[in-house]
């Protein structure tokens, strides 16, 4: 027997190696480097624990849930094992035991966290030490253009030149082939071996519905799948902010359902209290905040509930992944509407990145409205978004209950073409999606203007559908892989079944709700009393810069614009100050002081 089976067996208790396990220890315990993308619940943490007991001296595990570490250790300790953490959270003296145990030879295992690792000090102290192996989890934090960038992770790559013989292991449970090169490339793993497992959870049925009564809605999913006969079964509910969180769980709970909160806000003796229930209990549910669950490593959670979008794919997939990591049939639920778009872009235009950073938040943000929109299987499309082809699932919603599609192939082929004329006629300048509706609809604007677009064939040949529905288009083109976005600006560029669609041989449909038609003719400029898609996601912009201007001046915002004001400016969306004054509430003054930067705004959104 190998040493690895022999310690699969004493030290943990199982008989076999499961997937690619067994590979991966070896290939660490040899001396290589290895690269692991496996969904949660695979077993990652086998295939650096094991090396660690195997190979001599102390294995350096590098993870961003402090919070976690303190568990993780403890569960270690349980099983013989040598396991120790160093973070911000210990105290002089415990830390102090650690290093000495560390130098003395003591331990098998030191977790640390990132920022640790980028200091020159802990640096020195490690080396002072025989290190087994490094092993680098949640390693997708390397990728700035993800969902999860932790800059320390950066600081990671060059421990391989430190430390040139120690083999190093990267783990993650999300990876796009973007995700994949960059976890590669930051952390110096050129010579490793790759390991990519399935990132299918067959045992998870996908659900997507529009939210109506959201309340109601949660509610009577819980009453027919969060029971089996009368036993409530383990659910954990996610949504995005602390208030919604409280209400959600007051609400169920008035309702019969044995529901918790758990946010970051709460005081850590009743969320300990929270967790405690939630994993010794059984049909517990838990309304949280995304937090929540990281790490948890509960195996009979049965349905996992989406209450408001997640922000991309990846956090989607693994917060449902949450549920059945047993094997057992379990249920992945969520209810969007608009406004959660409108929400979620708004935070992206607050948030701290360059204009860069945004836009690659504002594709991770498409891609997951895609997944919402898709007419095909979920599971499909979910996967294939992992760059992995699987057939129908027969076991999510738009299997089990296909929903009404429309024949999108003409407006398929005008986006298509549009894409493919720019590339030829405008010399290679590719654009995204906010350009492509730009032309199709035949908007006049500076951009337009400037590249002469105008003259293309395809301009203005779109009115059918109004912006949002050809972004949808757009959205939906991608996820079938007609169109792909490239690098980190995300221009489209057509794939090579784009030309099936075309020629006419391969006709596309679409869902239903993603058709929008227009409303009216023309541009009006008509001041509506309410605002909706593209206009009124605009509106929320304008609203987020008004908020910060208002904030600078400690004015009160309507001194700025009026709501109504700014409600006019998104619908005439004026691409220089003129056209600004035109709308009724902007005045000489308001003009010279904030048109320009109103423009900016504009253009800002028009290119999201
Ligand atoms: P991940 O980190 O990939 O989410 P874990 O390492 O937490 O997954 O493993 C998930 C569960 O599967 C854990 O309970 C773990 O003990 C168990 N497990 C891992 N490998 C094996 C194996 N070879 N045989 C049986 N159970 C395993
Ligand atoms: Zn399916």
């Amino acid at each position: 027997m190998t040493a690895a089976l022999d310690t699969l067996r004493t030290v943990f208790g199982y008989e076999s190696f499961r997937g690619d396990q067994e590979q991966i220890v070896e290939q660490v315990i040899g001396g290589g480097d290895a690269v692991v993308l496996m969904p949660t619940g695979g077993g990652k943490s086998l295939c650096y624990q094991i090396p660690a007991l195997v190979r001599d001296g102390c294995a350096i595990v590098v993870s961003p849930l402090i919070a976690l570490m303190a568990d993780q250790v403890g569960a270690l300790r349980q099983l013989g094992v040598n396991a120790a953490y160093l973070n911000s959270t210990q105290d002089p003296q415990e830390r102090a035991e650690v290093q000495r145990a560390y130098l003395a030879g003591e331990l098998d295992l030191i977790y640390i966290a990132p920022e640790g690792l980028s200091r020159q000090w802990t640096r020195d102290f490690l080396s002072r030490g025989t290190i087994a192996l490094l092993a680098i989890d949640e390693a997708h934090c390397v990728s700035q253009w993800g969902h999860d960038f932790r800059p320390d992770y950066l600081a990671l790559g060059e421990l391989a030149e430190l430390w040139p013989d120690v083999p190093r292991i990267a783990l993650t449970a999300t990876a796009t082939d973007l995700t994949h090169q960059e976890i590669t490339e930051r952390l110096h793993l050129q010579n490793a071996r790759h390991f990519v497992a399935s990132f299918d959870r067959p045992n998870i049925s996908y659900r997507i519905e529009a939210k109506d009564r959201l309340q109601q809605q949660l509610l009577s999913f819980i009453r027919t799948e969060g029971f089996d006969g009368d036993v409530p079964l383990t659910g954990i509910v996610y949504a995005l902010s602390r208030k919604s969180v409280e209400n959600i769980a007051a609400f169920l709970s008035r309702n019969g359902i044995d529901a918790m909160p758990y946010h970051a806000g709460m005081d850590s003796r009743t969320r300990e209290r929270t967790l405690r229930r939630f994993l010794r209990e059984d049909g517990v549910v838990v309304v949280a905040t995304i937090a929540f669950g990281m790490g948890i490593d509960k195996p009979d959670v049965r349905f996992v509930a989406h209450v408001d979008l997640p922000k991309s794919v990846e956090g989607y997939y693994q917060e449902t992944g949450r549920a059945g990591r047993d094997g057992l049939p379990s249920v992945a639920w969520m209810a969007y509407g608009l406004a959660d778009v409108v929400q979620q872009r708004r935070m992206i235009d607050m948030s701290d990145g360059d204009q860069t950073h945004k836009m690659a938040q504002s594709r991770l943000l498409d891609a997951m409205l895609a997944l919402c929109e898709t007419a095909d299987c979920r599971r499909v499309q979910l996967l294939r978004y992992f760059g992995q082809e699987i057939a129908p699932c027969g076991n999510c919603d738009t299997c089990l209950n296909p929903p009404a599609t429309w024949d999108g192939t003409v407006a398929a082929q005008k986006v298509l073409s549009t894409v493919w004329r720019l590339d030829r006629e405008f010399d290679g300048q590719r654009y995204g999606a906010g350009h492509l509706t730009d032309i199709l609809l035949g908007k006049e604007n500076a951009r337009i203007a400037q590249f002469g677009h105008d003259r293309l064939s395809t301009y203005g040949i779109g009115t059918e559908l109004d912006a949002n529905g050809w972004k949808s288009v757009v959205r939906q083109l991608i996820a079938q892989g007609h169109l792909a976005p490239q690098g980190e600006y995300g221009v489209l560029t057509l794939t090579a079944a784009a030309r099936d669609v075309l020629s006419g041989r391969v006709t596309v449909s679409f869902r239903e709700e993603a058709k929008r038609v227009r409303a009216s003719g023309g541009r009006s400029k008509r001041v509506a009393t309410e605002l909706s898609g593209e206009e009124g996601l605009l509106f929320e912009a304008l609203r987020t810069w008004r908020y910060a201007v208002a904030q600078e001046a400690d004015a009160p915002a309507y001194t700025v614009f009026s709501n109504k004001t700014l409600e006019a400016i998104a619908q005439v969306r004026p691409t220089n100050v003129d056209e600004l004054l035109t709308v009724s509430g902007v005045g000489e003054a308001k003009a010279a002081k904030y048109g320009e930067a109103v423009i900016d705004v504009i253009a800002d959104f028009d290119s999201l």
